[in-house]
């Protein structure tokens, strides 16, 4: 999955997260210039955020950009882009600490919603074979790091952290990304998707 350049080697939770979100940032910047693969500016832009992360030279921008773009961006389930009834996703789940803010809430359908219920989001995702988008993930990111820094346990081992006492999973933490056309930025709305996502709940249900 890495083309070229060796992932550094990541212990801390703080260097997980800060691994994860130089690849959002080297995503975003491909996305954004509608390249269907990486070259060498890509990478370095990745290179750097996460050495500057991991260093603290720079931190990760606020949670309020995040806001913006919510308010932004057309309302639709933030998984599945299902336009019709939505409800509150917690992004972390209020058990196991994700706090009611509206940081830590998006859009979900229905369906989507009692499918991922206290899943992780990564974990639940990719378990469906698919991926989270930018807007998702970034947001995520945020508030794992946020919590973390809570608890003040961003240098702990990734390894040691126990699974049932994290509103995350950190073993999920996406270390490495599918190739950039399978990526993207944020979901599109769906009309009249209600449809598969039920369909994908009785496959859940069967399974
Ligand atoms: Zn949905």
């Amino acid at each position: 999955m890495m083309r070229g350049r060796k992932r550094p080697e990541i212990n801390t939770i703080r260097e997980a997260i800060a691994w994860t979100y130089a690849n959002l940032a080297r995503a975003h910047m491909a996305l954004e210039e509608g390249a269907t693969k990486y070259d060498q500016r890509h990478h370095i832009v990745r290179d750097r955020t996460y050495r500057g992360l991991v260093e603290g030279t720079i931190a990760m921008r606020s949670l309020i950009d995040d806001e913006r773009m919510k308010m932004k961006l057309p309302q639709c389930c933030a998984y599945c882009g299902a336009n019709g009834t939505l409800t509150i996703d917690h992004l972390l789940p209020r058990v196991g600490g994700g706090i009611d803010a509206a940081s830590n809430a998006v859009w979900a359908c229905r369906s989507c919603n009692s499918s991922k219920g206290k899943k992780d989001v990564t974990a639940w995702l990719v378990a469906r074979s698919r991926f989270p988008s930018v807007v998702v993930l970034r947001r995520y990111l945020k508030l794992v790091y946020q919590w973390c820094d809570g608890e003040g346990i961003l240098d702990v081992a990734k390894d040691q952290l126990k699974a049932d006492n994290l509103p995350f999973s950190a073993d999920m933490l996406p270390l490495s990304f599918p190739p950039l056309p399978e990526l993207c930025f944020t979901v599109e709305p769906v009309e009249h998707s209600n449809d598969a996502a039920r369909s994908e709940m009785r496959k859940d249900v069967g399974s």
